[in-house]
């Protein structure tokens, strides 16, 4: 038996033990920047003449790794040896081993907690209190996801009669494929291998090639905890080759990816042609994007919707698919909401993460540059209120900005931006402002802020989001508590941190003994 999941607690950094120990992290992880990695196939290392070079997005001069990128002969390798893991180990290994391995990565992460931290703040661009948060994140995945699985080890009941014993039991699949997204770098990547991993399956990683050190470390604190070789093979390389070869690859068994929407479907869309040679139908699990809306009623607590529209939108740069990138409000309050939006929007402090700011840079030049190119847009479509600017001298920062006074239908309203932009509208009801917050493609998060019991009910029912939150903002579920993944164009709505999320790498077999 182990104690019940719970999660773990988030650091204060106002402690100035805490603050401290950042800053000691920090300066480890800034002496140990530049240094060179290798794939991990099999358990052997492997150095590639080719490299992946992780920069800091604050700075761009400043390398956080050179790591080894892996081609289509590697990532045939990695196959290879994960098809053959499966088939005589790991597929028929006690799921008692396997969550061990969990629990043990979990206490090895939880000691290491701050270098984790401060690696986030340099290779992701992330300020303290979102790297904490990810990392508090990355062992609440590994707690969680050991504990479901001895849950589902013996299967689920069924019916068995006097002459006859029924068994309903969870197998593994085979190799999966897992491509992980660099905005949740630590906390997705972990989530989503081990969740392969735990459950019998043998694991290709191509975590995303912005962020690759990361997992690195990662499979180093797997490899610690027990996990055998071969099990997770660390394959960072380009998705157009990597990727692209192994989702096309007859011996995948499925897919778990979290990234764009573009992508998203490429992958769908390739998993279900079927390959010579191939035996099954690929199974996908798929997390893409959002355009996920704050509704604020009349009726509501205007200080807590201002605040949780900024924090929402402004958190980690808006570099998160749960995001507030709009705001639909009643055109009753709508005045007000908006100056408060304002007035603590140009409270907030953009910089290096290392001086724990409120926001850092965004991920690299192809975001900075969509990000502005979509500023400009929104400056045609609506009201700049505040920000607009961005400087991708040194690093690619972007203010923090606010467009009102948007036809919900506008492009800013409507296509994703990933990066510190919010649009307001106007809503003359509490049922326009639903209709209006499903009128995307995307069904991810959403929020409410009202007063009103019967407009929290009818919220329930008609707005369409996997994660829909009433009086906070609409970023930030936690693993176990808040179960994570949307509808329509934002993915399967599997959803990461819950129940049922370990039982979409399985499939169940049923045997049947007369007695
Ligand atoms: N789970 C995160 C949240 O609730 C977002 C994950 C993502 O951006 O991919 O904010």
């Amino acid at each position: 038996m182990v104690v019940p999941y719970k999660h773990e607690p988030f650091l204060d950094f106002t402690v100035e033990e805490n603050k401290q120990q950042m800053l000691d992290a920090i300066a480890k992880v800034e002496a140990d920047l530049g240094k060179e990695y290798p794939l991990i196939i099999g358990g052997e290392r492997i150095f590639t003449e080719d490299k992946i070079v992780s920069v800091n997005p604050s700075n761009k001069e400043e390398v956080i790794g050179y790591v080894s990128k892996a081609n289509k002969e590697l990532a045939e390798k990695a196959m290879k040896v994960a098809d053959e893991r499966f088939q005589n180990y790991w597929r028929i290994s006690d799921p008692k081993f396997r969550a061990d391995i969990l629990f043990r990565a979990a206490a090895i992460v939880r000691r290491r907690k701050h270098e984790f931290n401060a690696h986030l703040v340099k290779e992701a661009g992330k300020p303290w209190k979102e790297a904490d948060g990810e990392t508090a994140e990355a062992i609440d995945f590994l707690e969680f996801y050991g504990r479901q699985m001895l849950k589902l080890k013996d299967g689920m009941p069924v019916n068995s009669r006097p002459i006859e014993h029924n068994r309903f039991d969870y197998i593994p699949l085979g190799v999966g494929l897992v491509i992980s997204p660099w905005n949740f770098s630590f906390a997705i990547m972990a989530g989503t291998a081990v969740a392969a991993m735990v459950t019998g399956n043998t694991v290709l990683l191509k975590p995303a090639s912005v962020t690759p050190v990361v997992a690195y470390k990662f499979m180093e604190v797997l490899e610690e905890a027990g996990m055998p070789a071969g099990i997770i093979n660390y394959i960072p390389g380009p998705g157009s080759e990597v990727g692209d070869y192994l989702v096309n690859h007859p011996r995948t068994r499925f897919i778990s990816f979290t990234g764009s929407r573009e992508v998203g479907l490429n992958i769908f869309e390739n998993a279900a042609k079927i390959q010579p040679g191939q035996i099954w139908l690929k199974r996908t699990i798929l997390e893409m994007g959002g355009k996920d809306t704050i509704v604020v009623d009349k009726e509501a607590d205007l200080e807590l919707a201002a605040q949780s529209i900024v924090q929402s939108a402004f958190g980690f740069s808006g570099q998160k698919c749960s995001a507030c990138s709009r705001a639909v409000i009643h055109e009753d309050v709508y005045d007000q909401v908006k100056d408060r939006i304002v007035e603590l929007t140009k409270e907030l402090t953009v910089g290096d993460p290392t001086e724990n700011l409120y926001m850092g840079p965004v991920i690299d030049q192809g975001s900075y540059d969509k990000i502005m190119k979509y500023i400009e847009i929104g400056k045609k479509e609506g009201n700049l209120l505040v920000g607009g600017t961005g400087d991708d001298s040194k690093g690619w920062f972007i203010n923090p900005t606010v467009i009102a006074d948007l036809d919900p239908k506008a492009r800013i309203m409507q296509e994703e931006i990933f990066g510190p932009v919010v649009g307001l509208t106007k809503a003359k009801d509490f049922t326009e402002a639903i209709e209006i917050a499903n009128n995307t493609e995307f069904g991810l998060t959403g929020a409410v802020i009202t007063n009103n019991r019967e407009h929290l009910e009818q919220a329930r029912r008609d707005f369409h989001v996997g994660n829909l939150y009433f009086n906070r903002g609409c970023t930030a579920a936690i693993v176990g508590y808040q179960p994570f993944g949307g509808f329509n164009m934002s993915g399967t709505d599997s959803k990461a941190g819950g129940p049922d999320y370990l039982i979409q790498h399985m499939q169940g077999k049923t045997t049947s003994e007369m007695l």
